[in-house]
């Protein structure tokens, strides 16, 4: 009893102390580890996926997911900057590859670490495909939704944080990418909360929309997603985003904000 108080008060106080408001939902949000402790770690487990898989360099798709995480990044950048965040990306080292691997799958780890699946090409059907993606999945970085998940994690297990999470085991490392949803064949991601995923649907649809791509793709894309779920086994991508009609419907109806975001930018045709 006594020790379940302490971790309430404990979990109370750590809550107060490391709440920070989003700039994309405006919503104060649980962040127990600063970025700037928390990007090394994801840098170096970034570094050593890449080691772990084939990068794909020097052919189309590779120059394609380079130029389109380009855009995205100079997208979530334009938005911050005009809404009073400048510098909120200071820490990111934006960085973009392809691995061949059939798996169905697309993450982007904090700090902007993006990997895309060869896998997933076929059913993202061309740049705009790859742009609501890539959209979606800086979403899930720029909201810090891993850090929300691992934040949440710690204080119901009552876990201290002390201000480094260095890892150096397998087994934090595992867990590190269960957080962060990194996906790779050894750890078993966990979903997202429908909540983080209608946060990133949203901001996802903005940020293609700024970057010219046409948000109208997005609802398009999910359709593709859901049926590809059919028959064997199900896209890799789906176990952590789940999708459905309301998910579909919810994309569509907000393409046309979306594009009038963008034109705020400037940006009144989309490809
Ligand atoms: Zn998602």
């Amino acid at each position: 009893m006594k020790l379940k108080k302490g971790l309430f008060v404990f979990g109370t106080i750590m809550f107060i102390l490391s709440c920070a408001t989003n700039p994309f939902t405006g919503k104060k949000t649980m962040a127990l580890v600063p970025n700037s402790q928390l990007f090394p770690t994801a840098f170096a487990q970034y570094d050593q996926f890449l080691t772990e898989h084939k990068v794909v360099t020097g052919t189309k798709d590779a120059a394609m997911i380079t130029r389109v995480g380009q855009r995205i990044a100079v997208a979530a950048e334009r938005w911050l900057n005009a809404n009073g965040y400048q510098g909120y990306l200071k820490d990111y080292k934006w960085e973009y590859n392809l691995v061949n691997d059939e798996t169905v799958n697309a993450w982007c780890m904090p700090g902007g670490k993006i990997v895309f699946y060869t896998g997933i090409l076929p059913i993202a059907k061309g740049e705009t495909g790859v742009a609501a993606i890539m959209g979606h999945e800086v979403a899930h970085a720029l909201a810090n939704h891993g850090q929300q998940r691992m934040s949440a994690a710690y204080v119901q297990q009552g876990i201290a944080v002390a201000g480094n999470v260095a890892i150096k085991d397998e087994k934090s490392r595992n867990a590190f990418n269960q957080y962060y949803g990194v996906g790779s064949q050894v750890g078993v991601m966990l979903p997202f909360s429908r909540s983080h995923e209608t946060e990133a649907d949203k901001i996802g649809l903005y940020l293609m929309a700024i970057a010219g791509y046409n948000p109208d793709e997005a609802s398009e894309l999910w359709k593709r997603m859901k049926a590809n779920s059919g028959g064997g086994a199900p896209p890799e991508i789906l176990s952590t985003h789940p999708s459905n009609d309301s998910r579909i419907a919810n994309l569509k109806a907000l393409a046309p904000k979306a594009k009038a975001e963008a034109e705020k930018f400037g940006v009144t045709s989309f490809k």
